[in-house]
């Protein structure tokens, strides 16, 4: 079964011109599953990481063309990881179905200081605190692309903007992003 972002670079391939050219400028052959060379393949390896957190990747125009992307890894371990290609002009619809789905609590990825101080959270909610089952699972939004691309994201969406009233964004330690992504991530 491919992975979400798997899935987003064949609707993303679809749509392009011209074939993408992967650093390097010569196109190889890769794994579908793994992006490496297939002499290389790693997919029997890959580890699924047992978590009830789900990931949100809104990513950058051409991030799902690389293969050394991040989010690969993301969507190669974490089962509830969803794709979405971002564009300031338009949203996908599922894309804000998915955050008005109640069994989700939403949390923007990145660094606090970019963000007024009462929409920044240290913690994520605990799964279940009552014991009523009701507990709502935490999604965390990634912001896939480089660092501006990752703040024209963040401050151009104005779904992720109406989150951060209610709901903060998490925040990091490291100014550094999108380093501070993936390792927020794991910590959570
Ligand atoms: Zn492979």
């Amino acid at each position: 079964m491919p992975n979400a972002v798997s899935l987003l670079r064949a609707a993303r391939l679809a749509r392009s011109a011209k074939p993408f050219l992967a650093r390097g400028g010569f196109k190889r052959e890769r794994c579908e599953g793994c992006r490496l060379v297939p002499s290389h393949c790693m997919c029997a390896l890959r580890p699924s990481v047992p978590t009830r957190a789900g990931v949100c990747l809104l990513m950058a125009d051409i991030e799902p063309l690389k293969p050394s992307n991040t989010g690969w890894l993301v969507a190669d371990v974490v089962a509830d990881t969803f794709a979405f290609g971002w564009a300031r002009t338009e949203t996908d619809p599922a894309l804000l179905t998915l955050l008005r789905d109640p069994q989700w609590q939403p949390y923007v990825v990145f660094p606090g200081e970019y963000a007024a101080p009462e929409r920044v959270v240290h913690t994520v909610q605990p799964p279940d605190p009552a014991g009523t089952g009701t507990g709502k699972r935490p999604l965390f939004i990634l912001l896939d692309g480089t660092w501006s691309e990752a703040r024209k994201m963040f401050g151009r969406s104005p779904y992720l903007a109406a989150l951060q009233r209610g709901r903060a964004p998490l925040t990091s330690d490291c100014a550094r992003f999108p380093c501070c992504s993936y390792r927020a991530l794991a910590k959570a």
